[in-house]
């Protein structure tokens, strides 16, 4: 039976459910009465805020108002998902891009994925990595590698990272992880450092997630890859992985080691995307549900080209048009969770999504173990093939000239604002006075330590013009303050 507060996988994310709401959704998707109060549900409400600050021109992204969305429901959300009226996608665009803009504004944080070891005893059928593919090369970093990659990434201006790591208890236990999380955090190279490292490995116990805790981990990671129980027992026929129950309560078992940040994900084209969709926002409801916070972060993951992986083979892949409904519908749903979308996407797919609700990109990823220390992108242990190939200048510099201020922002993590008190700072309306400083002073480091001249040039004139956008008058003088002295040298300020 559903049950959202239950703590067994098949009860919160209950198939009977999807199915049903699947159906709702199919019945109710010309019913425009019901869309409308869907729409009218999910609009933010503006209202003045205790807090409220000086400054003119107020968006209502920024002060003197604070804005709250009425969360909808996986069924609400599978009804709009479903309806196929185009004016009607008009306004979930619309709607996607106001929640966006009032949430996160014009910022988009960056990072960088790390591939610590393809050592993996689990038989994925969508991995390269999977233990039966005996031709690709199997590497582990030495912590001697893993200083070599980090100051490789310290030196493109990364200041955020996402470990990631095949399953396999012999050659990856949980002590290389912590290993390699502190190998990480004690490099400081030239003005680089490493502030905040999210780690995506399998599903552990609850005494190994409050060692990553303690170890001083920011999210944790771990894609679903399928909601649809039959298929992900057919699609991970071998290895601990198998264990469906044990895969989806995972974030249960990361909560109660106290970790609070944790991020979903499916891997859209493995099932069909209808019922990935619904069987996510049951997911993020459960957590609300049970721990009172939602997800931190949502990745929207494509199956991509690997090694012996063809995506044609799976046959529930879907359009950019459709990915970019799923994008802002999860936008609309869940607006106070960041989206995550990588490098697998081509540089249009990910300029469309950033408009729609993304807030956070990677740049420059090697998708390789060991792949940043090579000169050229290797290939032979890439998990997934790259599409977006472009430097992490150019792509600040894309960002920038599309009108977003690209944030190394790792302030809340590092201030303790985690979990339920990084939700009240998004939803307290101060976000403009925390993110948007700190994102201009993260952006003022890159520009100084790492940037080329000409995006230096956008970047100053960039900081120069979003600086008055900070609302709160004192902020901003401390902000313009510490942006000088960044310019003469110093590094690490934060809100
Ligand atoms: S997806 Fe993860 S668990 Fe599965 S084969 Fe690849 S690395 Fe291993
Ligand atoms: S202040 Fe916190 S929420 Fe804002 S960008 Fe920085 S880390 Fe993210």
């Amino acid at each position: 039976m559903y049950n959202p507060k239950s703590m067994v996988a098949d009860e919160f994310i209950n198939d009977e459910e999807i199915q049903e709401t699947l159906k709702y959704a199919e019945e109710n998707k010309n019913n425009i009465e019901l869309i409308n109060k869907i729409l009218e549900k999910a609009r933010p409400i503006y209202t003045p805020s205790p807090r409220g600050r000086v400054g003119e021109g107020v968006q209502p992204s920024s002060q003197k108002m604070q804005a709250h969305c009425s969360v909808i429901t996986h069924r609400e959300a599978s009804v709009l998902l479903a309806c196929e009226d185009e004016k009607v996608w008009e306004r979930i665009y619309k709607l996607a891009e106001e929640i966006k803009q009032t949430f996160y504004g014009n910022r988009i944080v960056i990072f960088a994925p790390l591939y610590l070891s393809n050592y993996c005893v689990n038989g994925c059928v969508y991995c390269p990595y999977h233990y039966k593919n005996k031709h690709i090369p199997r590497k582990k970093l030495t912590q001697e590698e893993v200083k070599a990659e980090v100051i490789a990434l310290q030196d493109m201006g990364h200041k955020r990272l996402a470990i990631e790591s095949g399953e396999d208890p012999v050659n990856n236990p949980i002590e290389y992880i912590l290993d390699c999380i502190k190998t990480i955090y004690s490099i400081k190279h030239k003005n680089g450092a490493i502030r905040r490292v999210n780690v995506n490995i399998a599903a552990t116990t609850v005494e190994n997630y409050r060692k990553l805790k303690e170890a001083g981990i920011g999210t944790y990671i771990l894609f679903q890859e399928t909601y649809h129980k039959k298929s992900y027992l057919e699609l991970h026929p071998t290895g601990p992985k198998h264990d469906y129950n044990y895969h989806t309560e995972a974030m249960d078992r990361a909560m109660e080691g106290g970790i609070d940040d944790v991020g979903l994900g499916v891997l859209f084209g493995l099932e069909r995307y209808k019922y990935e969709f619904a069987g996510l926002l049951m997911h993020a409801e459960h957590l609300e549900a049970v721990h009172g916070v939602g997800p931190h972060t949502i990745s929207v993951p494509r199956i991509k080209k690997a090694d012996d992986i063809d995506p044609n083979v799976f046959d529930n892949g879907i359009s950019d048009d459709i990915f970019a409904k799923i994008v802002a519908l999860i936008r609309i749903a869940v607006p106070y969770t960041g989206m995550i979308i990588s490098t697998r996407e081509t540089q249009e797919v990910r300029e469309r999504l950033l408009k729609l609700g993304v807030s956070q990109v990677s740049g420059a990823s090697r998708t390789s173990v060991g792949g940043y220390t090579e000169e050229e992108r290797p290939t032979d242990t890439e998990q997934f093939d790259v599409s977006d190939q472009r430097t992490l200048d150019e792509v600040v510099k894309w960002l920038m000239e599309l009108g977003y201020i690209p944030s190394f922002c790792t302030a809340c993590y590092r201030e303790g604002r985690t979990g339920d008190r990084f939700m009240s700072l998004c939803k307290s309306g101060q976000i403009q006075n925390c993110c948007h400083p700190n994102a201009l002073m993260t952006l003022k480091e890159f520009l100084m330590d790492y940037a080329s001249e000409e995006t230096k040039k956008v970047g100053e004139e960039l900081i120069k013009r979003e600086l008055e956008n900070v609302p709160n008058e004192k902020t901003r003088q401390i902000a313009k303050d510490n942006l000088e002295k960044i310019g003469n040298g110093e590094r690490d300020f934060r809100f």
